[in-house]
């Protein structure tokens, strides 16, 4: 247990709490807001509800020890094949030395997958077919000894069991039958959307949930599978699905909390905006590569960085691919695991390692002591990655109205993936972050389908308050937005090819609609090219990729006759427009001419950066504030080799080779006292000359974060 010498905060007592198996703490909320924390004995049975009276709905701060929790584990062990015994294996010599040794914050083992199979006997005779134990049961007591926080893994909208025994709870298909998902799994077993306003809830997920809640007394609960839908039934068609699932996860919510309010309650991968944002504890998803790019985690956890809770992230350390059934599961390398868990953590993320156990249950040895490794990584880093803030520097805008958290296109993803090869450290917003207080200076509205009026206003203000706006393709759909600009769409998807001649010389070529815009206020920034002979009437028989076709000439380029990119300054700011589907085509693609072109263009919007390095595109920086101290982080996001063999099915990032040194250059409105390079507290080289603070990394391995202390934000500053 650690020794504070500054005054206890209630975090730092249950803090020392948890990791030093106490006791458990039951917040009670007093009428004033204060709170009583009353310590309840390891192994106590957590108070039920007094007479079927639901206690208080509201756990204040339920989740400040979650908060202090750099490290946990997912333990992916599926219910899904009958013909195995489940969870003999887990025995309490396997996993009461793991759970010693790796000093989680929390434990998530699987109570229902999505076959609908239960790791603990129910009354609704769901359990597995071969259970070995009750898992829960059996994980709380060896939990309580450890001081281990326990979560239920519960696969909320989808359930094979259910929509077999009652096919009409199911999510209808186009043949009135219910969705099915995982068909490929179809000999193992089924897996349906279910319906969420049908008799699926009373039936049958609230009897699961009161059976967990009264016998385990789980301390959080984390709901897979709410990202099937949307249902076409009668019952949910008529209202938009973002409202039915948030009504659904109300639902669930306030029934976990009737019986244990400091129950945490979390759905994965589901939409992060802002107005569905109360239920939430912690915002949580899974992110496994290669299925999922590491920068599917790091664009996540910016996504939720302005949202008020904690958030986490898995990643795996597994590699298996779901659309690769020949490919066999191997254990990912430590140094990979590391580069993904530093992802999650530089963005100020809580690290989920999730691992697969044995076919009986039993935690795999080698996996583990990479966990434990990590564990220790991560835990080296908790002070400059725990509560920590954004800078709040440059933002992506997604303000397309939906439950999901993908959106209709990969716009902001796209986005988000340019301005971190650009080290423009973004957070991804949604409208309602655009307040007159925000210090954003640079936000990008990536080919957004919806922007009503009042979001444009938001964004004019910004502008004329002094901010820099670049937006893209279909945003410019908007009249407000046309107005904004100072430009007119004349005509959507003119060209499908069009290019640039950059003015550090080569050119760049986006294959997507263009649109023809006419100026009415901007400049053009960038006249558009058209691709050699692509009026030939006969040049849609070529294929795309045949290498001589959609190629601009450099010696005589032919312009289109309307602008690639416009720009407009507004009062104090400046609005840009890049008339095309840019970011959607830059996350598919990620062509460096794009990326060169999208650096010439930035900094005609913000001349004086706040941040700047001389480091390579693949090192991912994220700005963030703890008190008064700016942290730089920076990941090496190296995979060390060549990734071009397209039709292998080697997808292994291996050896990540170190880099440096790197130079970093931060305005400051005053010199701080203090640049240390962390993990380590090693004082760093700087040097400091108008305004602006030069430090240096002399070598970044997978993960080092630049301390400045003090920081103050410059006015002015780009
Ligand atoms: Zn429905």
């Amino acid at each position: 247990m650690e020794n504070h010498s500054d005054p206890i905060t209630r975090r730092h007592f249950l803090s020392e709490t948890v990791h030093g198996s106490a006791g458990l703490m039951i917040g009670l909320p007093l009428a004033s807001g204060a709170l009583l924390w009353a310590p309840v004995a390891d192994g106590a049975e957590d108070p039920k509800p007094a007479g079927g009276q639901p206690r208080p709905a509201a756990a204040p701060n339920a989740n400040a020890w979650l908060a202090d929790s750099p490290f946990n584990l997912l333990v992916d062990y599926y219910t899904e094949v009958p013909f195995r015994p489940y969870g003999s294996g887990a025995t309490r010599e396997n996993v009461l030395k793991v759970l010693k040794e790796l000093r989680l914050g929390y434990i998530i083992i699987y109570a229902k997958g999505h076959s609908g199979r239960t790791s603990f006997p129910s009354s609704l005779n769901t359990q597995h077919e071969m259970l070995g134990k009750d898992m829960p049961e059996f994980f709380r007591q060896v939990t309580r000894e450890t001081g281990t926080r326990l979560f239920l893994y519960y696969s909320g909208m989808v359930d094979g069991i259910a929509g077999t025994r009652h096919p009409e709870w199911g999510q209808p298909g186009a043949d009135g039958k219910p969705i099915q998902y995982f068909r490929e799994f179809a000999d193992l077993f089924t897996a349906y959307a279910m319906c969420p306003r049908s008799g699926y809830w009373d039936d049958w997920v609230a009897v699961h949930i009161r059976e967990m809640m009264t016998r385990y007394d789980p301390d959080g609960i984390w709901v897979d599978g709410d990202w099937a839908g949307p249902c076409s039934c009668p019952r949910c068609r008529k209202d938009p699905w973002a409202t039915v699932t948030d009504e659904w996860r109300k639902k669930f919510r306030d029934l976990v909390k009737s019986f244990k309010p400091a129950c945490l309650y979390s759905a994965g991968n589901v939409g992060a905006r802002r107005e569905y944002n109360s239920l939430f504890d912690w915002r949580s998803g899974d992110w496994f590569s290669p299925n999922n790019h590491r920068l599917h985690a790091s664009i996540a956890m910016r996504r939720y960085t302005n949202l008020g809770v904690p958030y986490d992230a898995f990643t795996c350390d597994t590699v298996f691919v779901h659309s690769r059934p020949h490919i066999r599961a191997r254990t990912k390398p430590l140094q990979r695991m590391l580069q993904e868990g530093a992802t999650v953590l530089a963005n100020g993320g809580l690290w989920g390692y999730w691992t697969y156990p044995m076919p009986h249950g039993a935690f795999v040895p080698s996996k583990m002591h990479n966990a434990k490794l990590a564990g220790e990584f991560a835990r080296a880093r908790k002070d400059v990655c725990l509560h920590t803030q954004s800078a709040r520097w440059t933002a992506v805008l997604d303000a397309e109205p939906r439950a999901g958290l993908f959106g209709s296109s990969s716009n902001f993803w796209g986005a988000a993936k340019a301005l971190i090869a650009l080290h423009r450290a973004p957070d991804v917003i949604d409208e309602s972050d655009l307040t007159p207080a925000v210090t954003y200076d640079l936000i990008v509205v990536p080919e957004q389908p919806v922007l009503t009026p009042d979001t444009v206003a938001r964004l004019e203000q910004f502008v004329r308050r002094g901010g820099k706006l670049l937006s893209s393709g279909c945003s410019i759909r908007s009249p407000e937005v046309q107005k904004l600009l100072g430009v007119k769409l004349a005509k959507a998807g003119e060209i499908v090819d069009g290019h640039v001649m950059l003015k550090s010389g080569g050119t760049a070529g986006v294959y997507a609609p263009w649109d023809r815009l006419e100026l009415a206020g901007a400049e053009e920034l960038y006249p558009l090219c058209r691709a050699w002979d692509d009026t030939n009437p006969q040049v849609g028989k070529i294929r795309g990729c045949y290498p001589i076709t959609g190629m601009v000439d450099e010696e005589n380029p032919q312009k289109a006759g309307f602008p690639a990119a416009t720009v407009r300054r507004l009062d104090k700011g400046i609005a840009a427009h890049v008339a095309t589907t840019f970011f959607d085509t830059y996350w598919k693609f990620g062509n460096p001419d794009m990326l060169a072109w999208l650096r010439e263009i930035l900094p005609v919007l913000q001349p004086a950066p706040l941040f700047q390095t001389d480091a390579l595109s693949f090192v991912e920086v994220t700005l963030r504030q703890k008190r008064d101290t700016l942290l730089v982080h920076l990941v090496n996001g190296n995979p060390g080799r060549d990734i071009s063999l397209v039709s292998t099915d080697d997808l292994w990032v291996d050896d990540i080779p170190p880099v440096g040194p790197i130079t970093c250059r931060i305005r400051c409105a005053s010199r701080p006292q203090s640049v240390t390079i962390e993990p380590g507290a090693t004082p760093a080289e700087t040097r400091w000359r108008d305004g602006i603070l030069e430090a240096v990394l002399p070598r970044l391995e997978i993960h080092s974060c630049l301390a400045i202390r003090p920081w103050q934000r410059p006015e002015n500053s780009g």
